[in-house]
C-alpha cells in the first residue's frame, strides 16, 4: 500500500498511473527508489518486443496527446514514412507554459525515471537513436533533475551504448528553452533547436513525424503522453483502453486553479468525472458565499464557458456546465476544448475585463512576430482590453475587440492565432454586456480608478 505526504493524499476519486509516485511518502527522484518499485522492468518487456507489436499497442491504447491537441500518438507515430532512411528524432516536449496547467513540471521533479523509461520505450519503437527533451527555461530544477536521471539510466546500462545488451543505442540530451512560449509550439520548437529564432513551420503539408528535426521524421510528444508508454505496455494496449470512455481513454492529470477551496492536480480517468465533480467533489467546492461564474476548461487557448449555458449536443445529450465529462469530444462537442488540462474556475467576485486583459496581455508579450495578423492583432486586442480595463473604453471597442479577433484566426502560421483569438472571442460573445458596463460612457465620464471596475 502507498502512503502519501501529510495532507497530499490523492482523492477518493482519482486514478493514479502517471502520478502514483508524486507526493509519495519516503519516494525520490533517484533510480534507487525508482527501480525498488518495478522501474525499468517495462523497458525489458518492450525491448522483447516487434517495434511495429509496440506501436500498435499504443495504437489499441487509444492514448491521444496530453499536452493539448489530443491528437492520437500511434497513429502519429504511424506517420514516419515507411521508406525513410534518414535518423530519426523523437523530442519530448517539456516546454509546459500553457497558462492553467502545471503537471509536467511535478512528474519531472518527483518522478523523473518515469520520463525516461517512456522515452527510451518510444524511441526504441519508431527507431530513434537521438532524442531531447526541451525543457523551458523556467523549470531550472527540473532540467537538473532530469539530467541527474539521464545520467544514473545510463550508468546502469538503460541509455547509451547497447541498452540492455541488446544492440540498440540511443542518447538522451536535456536542452533548455530561453524562455518563449512559442518554443512548446512544436516546429518552433524545433526551429530552436536547430539553434535558429523559433519561428513556427507552415503545417499541412509537412507534419515533424515526416520532415522535422534537419528535415527527418521527428516525432514530438509531451511529457504526460510518454510517461503513459509504459503502462500501456505494462498493461497491453487492449487492457489500457478499457480506463477511461471511449475514444477517450486512459488517464489524465488536470490542473485545477482559481476560485475553488481546493485548488490542485488530479488525476482521474478520461471522461468518467464531470465538471461539477471537479469543482465540488475533488476541489471542495467553491469560496463560501460565492457563485461561479465561468470557466476555461483547458488551459487558456480553450474558450470560456458560462455557468449558466446549457449545451445540445449532435448526440442528443443535453448538459449544463456542471453535467460536461472531462474528455477531449465532449469538451469540444459543447465549444470549447479539454486542451491540456488546465482548468481555471472563475467565481462571481473575478471581473471578466481584468480576465480578458490578463489573457491578453500573456498572449501579445508571446506572439513572435512571425505573422501580421497575430503579430499586430494581439497587440492590439491588448491595448483594447487595457482600455477597458481601465473604464476608459467606449462601448464600440468592445465589438472591436471581437472585430480583431476574428481576423486573426484562422489566418496565421500557426496555432498561436487561434490561442489568442479564441479566449477573445468567447469572452466578448458571452460577457458582453459587462466589457461594455465598464466603459467611458457607461460610466457616466466619471474619473474611474482600475481598482474601482475590478470591484
Ligand atoms: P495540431 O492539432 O496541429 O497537432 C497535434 C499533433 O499531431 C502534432 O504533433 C502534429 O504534428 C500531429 N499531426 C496532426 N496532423 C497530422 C498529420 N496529418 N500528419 C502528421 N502529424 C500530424 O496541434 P498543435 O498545434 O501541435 O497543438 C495545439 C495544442 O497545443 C492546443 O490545443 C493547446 O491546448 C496545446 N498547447 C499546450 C501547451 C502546454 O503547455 N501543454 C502550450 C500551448 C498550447
Ligand atoms: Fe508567430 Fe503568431 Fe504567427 Fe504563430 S501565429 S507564427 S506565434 S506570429
Amino acid at each position: 500500500k502507498i502512503s502519501y505526504k501529510q495532507g497530499k493524499q490523492p482523492h477518493a476519486r482519482e486514478h493514479r498511473l502517471i502520478f502514483k509516485n508524486v507526493d509519495r511518502e519516503g519516494y525520490d527522484p533517484s533510480i534507487e527508489c525508482y527501480l525498488k518499485d518495478g522501474g525499468y522492468e517495462q523497458l525489458k518487456k518492450a525491448m522483447g518486443m516487434e517495434r511495429q507489436a509496440i506501436i500498435d499497442d499504443v495504437k489499441k491504447a487509444g492514448l491521444r496527446g496530453r499536452g493539448g491537441a489530443g491528437f492520437p500518438t500511434g497513429v502519429k507515430w504511424g506517420f514516419i514514412p515507411p521508406t525513410n532512411t534518414k535518423p530519426v528524432y523523437l523530442i519530448c516536449n517539456a516546454d509546459e507554459s500553457e497558462p492553467g496547467t502545471f503537471k509536467d513540471r511535478y512528474i519531472m521533479h518527483q518522478d523523473p525515471h518515469q520520463l525516461v523509461e517512456g522515452m527510451v520505450i518510444s524511441c526504441f519503437a519508431v527507431k530513434a537513436s537521438l532524442a531531447y527533451i526541451y525543457i523551458r527555461e523556467e523549470f531550472p530544477e527540473a532540467a537538473i533533475i532530469l539530467e541527474k536521471a539521464l545520467d544514473e539510466a545510463r550508468a546502469k546500462g538503460f541509455l547509451g551504448k547497447n541498452i540492455l545488451g541488446k544492440g540498440y543505442d540511443l542518447e538522451i540530451y536535456v536542452h533548455r528553452g530561453a524562455g518563449a512560449y512559442i518554443c512548446g509550439e512544436e516546429t518552433g520548437l524545433i526551429e530552436s533547436l536547430e539553434g535558429k529564432r523559433p519561428y513556427p513551420r507552415i503545417k499541412p503539408p509537412y507534419f515533424p513525424a515526416a520532415l522535422g528535426l534537419y528535415m527527418c521524421p521527428t516525432i514530438v510528444n509531451n511529457v504526460e503522453s510518454l510517461c503513459h508508454v509504459k503502462h500501456i505496455i505494462e498493461m497491453g494496449g487492449e487492457e489500457y483502453a478499457k480506463l477511461g470512455t471511449p475514444n477517450n481513454t486512459g488517464t489524465r492529470i488536470l490542473c485545477v486553479s482559481g476560485d475553488v477551496q481546493k485548488p490542485g492536480y488530479f488525476e482521474v480517468q478520461v471522461g468518467k468525472v464531470t465538471m461539477g465533480e471537479v469543482i465540488n467533489d475533488l476541489c471542495g467546492g467553491l469560496k463560501p458565499g460565492r457563485k461561479l461564474k465561468a470557466i476555461i476548461p483547458g488551459g487558456s487557448s480553450a474558450k470560456v464557458l458560462r455557468a449558466d449555458e446549457k449545451f445540445k449536443l449532435k448526440d442528443g445529450r443535453e448538459l449544463t456546465i456542471m453535467d460536461i465529462p472531462m474528455d477531449f469530444d465532449t469538451m469540444a462537442a459543447c465549444g470549447s476544448m479539454a486542451g491540456s488540462g488546465g482548468v481555471i474556475i472563475m467565481d462571481d467576485s473575478r471581473s471578466m475585463s481584468w480576465v480578458i486583459n490578463n489573457l491578453n496581455a500573456f498572449y501579445a508579450h508571446e506572439s513572435c512576430g512571425q505573422c501580421t495578423p497575430c503579430r499586430e492583432g494581439s497587440l492590439w486586442m491588448k491595448k483594447i482590453s487595457d482600455r477597458i480595463v481601465a473604464g476608459t473604453a467606449s462601448p464600440s471597442d468592445v465589438d472591436e475587440l471581437e472585430r480583431v479577433a476574428n481576423n486573426i484566426e484562422g489566418k496565421t502560421i500557426c496555432a498561436f492565432g487561434e490561442a489568442c483569438s479564441w479566449p477573445t472571442q468567447s469572452f466578448v460573445k458571452k460577457f458582453r454586456d459587462e466589457l461594455k458596463s465598464g466603459t467611458r460612457e457607461e460610466l457616466e465620464g466619471k474619473v474611474v480608478n482600475p481598482e474601482t471596475v475590478l470591484a
